[in-house]
């Protein structure tokens, strides 16, 4: 089982949009076996990207876990591939991914190098401690080099060293393989075997000169390879095996990064890639245990990567299948998960029914009896399971931490024009939102209008477009508003008493409570201030509820008050009259006076956009991108292209990539993420809550 546990690799392939993932995954499946023809994503075949969204558009949405086998050094190792998109509308689906994947390989294109989503991303896998290794593709582009990508690796992750364990043979068309530094060889393609050969004569010293390099760069992090260096006195007497065993240790402590080259189009360098991937990154058992909560007392509890220990494991993903029904994708962290029987849910304190489990190989499923700790499965029977929630042994139970969906940015309306669809369509949301958690539906309660919450514009659109062919739903989309929020201007202090004694039972119940503007991000921060008892307990957890109730509806958009302090200083109460129920409304009253008094002020969402474009266009994009309230940050050339990069709040942004095309005839792009909330000037409030309400 354990040496099982160490050829276990459980990884993601983490990208900008365009670098090659795709191509990579469909490259991998065909070296290993699991696929016999690579599909061409420009054709809308691929194995991996199955949902008829991703084809159509060519881009990565869900992730699909699948499982393949590579031999390195005759042992077999089983490498569990947990797709993560590129866009940063998904960045809900590149956290779960990376919250079960144990070491990723990062791909560039080695045109581009380091485009801002890869940032993103690399950012986000240093927040999880993930060991990575770096894939520069498309080395056979005219303008490629490894050089340029390597320098951008060095200017935008300074905390960690790439050091190359190859050099590209040939140039742009003339790409013809990859020189592997370690093992001193030639490796090239033949159909979808790779044969290793001696260096050309012509390369011997680059190849010698470059080891040497690679040596001094990894001995500076790796003290026992700095003390076989010195012992030998040469680098050249480094053996490849204590090469490969070094790289492994400085990999697995992020102090470096191997960095790799291909051509993932023409089987360039996947073979290698899959060899660095089986010797450099971790095993479950490399990753260690992992830590939760007893949901009993709160006490940290700690599970080995062991099949002998308890049952843990989280839920990362659910899925519709048109076949089976749901789907939950599983990584099970201790112990053994096995078919027909039941597990705790920890998360929601609910037994659930594990009737089947699957081992996923892109399209199609292996049924398995048992899943032991370090695996990856697809689950069928669960009902209740939804992303991030803990399964556990009934006896033992722990919580892990959750997967945290991103609030919504933008919300529209959403309907049905005919009657018979209204149905259909409120179980199809439903559903979508039990897969997606980063997506929300609200009912307006004075309208009755249901409203579709997601994190982008292309977030929004996929849900429409799924609705009409997953579910055969005609729905309308209204047009997109922004999510506002509300914080308050200055401190007030509010005394309210809620007093109802004719007919029936009484209502009493007085509350002084001051508000105050809180910390960015600080959300709504509660405290009782009274001192001996002047209201008892119970009343106080009321307030707190009926203040946090009123809370998400800000006195001058209707959307969430954030970043306040409310504090209760004193009450009252009736000895018959007072109830919580009592409390909780007052509250409600008086946060919502209070608020009213304290001068609010409208938050709105602002993106960091950047922008790409020719010298000759630089002028309309600047211009373009001052029109929408944008603040230019920094203006920097990179790989011949001018990059802009800009805060600019989201309710101005709607367009933006098309309107940049067309002042540009199609040469700039750009690229966005939220930045954060900021404060909507007084000027502009009435135009900011047209756009959001
Ligand atoms: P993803 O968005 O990161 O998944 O990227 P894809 O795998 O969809 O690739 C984007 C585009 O780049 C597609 O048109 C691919 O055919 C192309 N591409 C992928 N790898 C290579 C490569 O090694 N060389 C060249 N020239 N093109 C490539």
């Amino acid at each position: 089982m354990t040496r099982l546990l160490q050829q276990t690799r459980n990884i993601g392939i983490m990208a900008h949009v365009d670098a090659g993932k795709t191509t990579v995954a469909e490259q991998i499946l065909l070296n290993t076996g699991r696929i016999h023809r690579a599909g061409k994503v420009h054709e809308g075949d691929t194995a991996l990207d199955f949902t008829p969204e991703e084809s159509q558009r060519g881009i990565t949405i869900t992730s699909a876990a699948t499982q393949v086998t590579w031999e390195v050094a005759g042992a077999a190792y089983r490498i569990n591939l947990i797709d993560t998109p590129g866009h940063v509308d998904f960045t809900m689906e590149v956290e779960r991914a990376l919250r079960v994947l144990d070491g990723a390989v990062a791909v560039f294109d080695a045109v581009a190098g380091v485009e801002p989503q890869s940032e993103t991303v690399w950012r986000q896998a240093d927040a999880w401690g993930v060991p990575r290794i770096a894939f520069v593709n498309k080395m056979d582009r005219a303008g490629a080099t490894l050089e340029r990508t390597l320098t951008s690796m060095r200017d935008r992750f300074p905390a960690i060293t790439p050091v190359p364990v190859q050099l590209p043979w040939g140039r742009e068309a003339a790409f013809r393989g990859v020189l592997d530094l370690v093992g001193r060889r030639l490796l090239v393609p033949e159909g979808l075997e790779v044969v290793a050969v001696e260096v050309p004569e012509d390369h011997r010293a680059a190849v010698e000169a470059a080891r040497e390099a690679l040596v001094v760069a990894v001995a500076e992090h790796d003290d026992a390879l700095m003390e076989r260096y010195l012992e030998v006195d040469a680098a050249a007497a480094v053996t490849p095996e204590e090469l490969h065993a070094a790289l492994r240790r400085v990999t697995l402590s992020r102090e470096v990064v191997p960095v790799l080259c291909g051509s993932a189009l023409n089987n360039q360098g996947v073979q290698p890639l899959l060899d660095a991937v089986a010797r450099y990154l971790p095993s479950p058992l490399d990753v260690g245990a992992v830590t939760g909560v007893s949901p009993d007392d709160g006490a940290e509890v700690t599970r080995p990567p062991s099949a002998d220990a308890p049952l843990t494991a989280l839920a990362f993903k659910v899925m519709t299948d048109p076949y089976v029904g749901q789907l939950t994708f599983v990584r099970v962290y201790s112990g053994v998960l096995e078919a027909s029987s039941r597990v705790l849910n920890a998360s929601r304190a609910q037994t659930e029914q594990v009737s089947r489990l699957y081992r996923m190989h892109a399209n199609e499923r292996e049924p398995v009896e048992q899943a032991a700790a370090g695996s990856i499965v697809a689950v069928v029977g669960l009902k209740e399971t939804v992303t991030g929630d803990t399964l556990c042994d009934p006896s033992t139970p722990v919580t892990l931490e959750s997967i945290v969906a991103p609030e919504p940015v933008l919300w529209c309306a959403i309907e049905a024009p005919r009657r018979q669809d209204l149905a259909k369509l409120g179980e199809a949301l439903r559903k979508l939102t039990r897969e997606d958690p980063s997506l929300q539906v609200r009912t307006n309660q004075e309208t009755g209008q249901t409203v579709l919450g997601g994190v982008g514009e292309l977030h929004l659109d996929i849900v429409a477009s799924r609705l009409a062919r997953e579910f055969k739903v005609v729905a309308q989309l209204g047009q997109p508003r922004v999510a506002l929020r509300e914080t308050l201007g200055e401190a007030v202090e509010h005394r309210e008493r809620l007093k109802k004694m004719t007919g029936g039972p009484g209502m009493f119940a007085e509350v002084v409570l001051q508000l105050e503007p809180g910390e960015p991000d600080s959300g709504v921060v509660f405290e009782d201030m009274t001192r001996g008892g002047a209201i008892p307990r119970g009343y106080v957890a009321a307030v707190e509820q009926g203040v946090r109730e009123a809370a998400l509806q800000g006195p001058l958009s209707g959307y969430p008050v954030t970043d306040v302090v409310v504090r209760l200083i004193d009450g009252l109460t009736h000895e018959v009259d007072s109830s919580e129920l009592a409390f909780s409304r007052c509250a409600s009253v008086a946060f919502q006076e209070a608020a009213r008094a304290a001068s609010p002020v409208l938050l709105e969402p602002v993106m960091e956009v950047e922008a790409v474009t020719p010298s000759d266009t630089l002028g309309a994009v600047v211009s373009e991108l001052n029109r929408r309230r944008g603040q230019i940050v920094a203006m920097q050339e990179r790989g011949g292209a001018h990059v802009v990069q800009a805060r600019v709040p989201l309710a101005e942004l709607f367009g933006v990539a098309g309107d940049l095309r067309g002042v540009t005839q199609g040469r700039a792009s750009c690229s966005m993420q939220l930045s954060g909330y900021q404060r909507v000037p007084v000027s502009l409030q009435a135009r900011v809550l047209g756009r959001a309400s």
